[in-house]
């Protein structure tokens, strides 16, 4: 029998077969704490500018294909130095996407420090290149000397390092970072996606490492619905990677809906400053709760332990209306793991409400 199955596993690339897709849960109805998003909206007069703002844009025409006025805006906002240049990308997903198309060939690997965003891993997948995970040390700390060896071994295209780190909240020391950037062969992509809960960035160092790229996403500040990451780095590495970027690959909607919220930043700063806020208030409530191990973070999300299996925690939360994210089958320093994103003080109580509920009835 020849059957459509038969056909699929005949062409598909082996390694794509072994992949799952990246999965979304369905939030519909519940309390959503699982992706890191902002959960503030905008107030009311300034939708009403918003939209007529869209009102004037040319939905007939294609984009700016190099979204030359919002890149300057995003200058601004990064506080870029003159002598560099910024790539955008449809999300930062796509840039991570961009630039290991470009660097992979048979042999080529990424080193990144495990856990982290699973996306590097991904991806690298996805082009066929090999992904060298190094497991973090203790309370989720760079080991320095796992990495350096990683390097050397395996001289990788690429290293990735979130700052701070997803899923594990906290921001490497910033002198074993330098030593990395020092010894890596390649390309050091430093991913600040939650640069807006952590006020620290590598952008300034962009000028001591002719092998550092800056990674920012708009994603985590408030505009996950628009899909805007951003790389900036020496404009010899973007100008190869902007070969490799689709035409038009940030639309026209995107474009003057960014461009209109950093005008108006001062709106997503008070939001972000809020949630920071907040942050260390849950993470004290959270401690406060028996059997509950929580880390500090410098982002937007609370990574914790609990006494009771992850999964029984999680799925009593769900029934009781929170979905969080649950890390338990994740493995390694993961094991028994649950993530929270910080919601508004309404929804950060009833998290707790539902998680103190959750941890007598599992
Ligand atoms: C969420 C996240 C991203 C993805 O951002 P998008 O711009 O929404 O694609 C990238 N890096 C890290 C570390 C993240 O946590």
């Amino acid at each position: 029998m020849n059957t459509v199955t038969d056909k699929v596993r005949r062409l598909m690339r082996p390694e794509i077969l072994a992949l799952s897709a990246y999965h979304v849960a369905d939030a519909t109805g519940l309390v959503k704490l699982d992706a890191m998003e902002n959960p503030y909206v905008w107030p009311e007069p300034l939708k009403r500018q918003w939209l007529e703002c869209l009102h004037d844009v040319a939905i007939n025409r294609y984009p700016d294909p190099t979204s030359r006025a919002l890149r300057e805006r995003l200058r601004e906002s990064l506080g870029l130095p003159a002598e560099f240049e910024l790539l955008l990308g449809n999300g930062s997903d796509e840039l991570i996407q961009l630039i290991l198309m470009g660097v992979a060939h048979a042999g080529a690997s990424v080193v990144a420090p495990v856990p982290t965003f699973v996306m590097y891993e991904m991806i690298a997948k996805f082009v066929g290149m090999e992904f060298v995970g190094v497991p973090l040390a203790k309370d989720f700390a760079l080991d320095l000397q796992a990495m350096q060896a990683a390097i050397r071994i395996h001289q990788p295209a690429v290293v990735f390092l979130a700052y701070p780190n997803n899923p594990t909240g906290n921001l490497f020391d910033a002198s074993a970072m330098d030593a990395i950037l020092q010894a890596a062969p390649g390309l050091v992509v430093v991913d600040e996606a939650y640069h807006a809960f952590a006020l620290c960035s590598f952008i300034d160092q962009l000028r001591r490492h002719d092998n550092l790229l800056v990674l920012r996403t708009l994603s985590k500040q408030g505009l996950a619905g628009l899909r805007l990451g951003v790389l900036a780095g020496d404009a010899a590495w973007l100008a190869e990677f902007d070969k490799l970027r689709l035409p038009y690959n940030i639309n026209v909607l995107t474009q003057a809906s960014a461009e209109f919220a950093l005008a108006h930043a001062q709106v997503l700063d008070t939001q972000t400053a809020q949630i920071r806020v907040d942050r260390e208030w849950l993470y004290d409530e959270l401690g406060r709760l028996p059997g509950v191990h929580v880390w500090p973070s410098a982002a937007n999300f609370l990574l914790f332990r609990t006494a009771r299996p992850a999964n029984a925690v999680f799925a009593e939360l769900r029934r009781r209306g929170v979905l969080i994210k649950n890390l338990a089958g994740a493995g390694g320093a993961l094991d028994g793991c649950l993530r929270v994103t910080v919601g508004t003080p309404q929804e950060n109580t009833l998290f707790l409400d539902a998680l103190a509920q959750a941890l007598e009835s599992t």
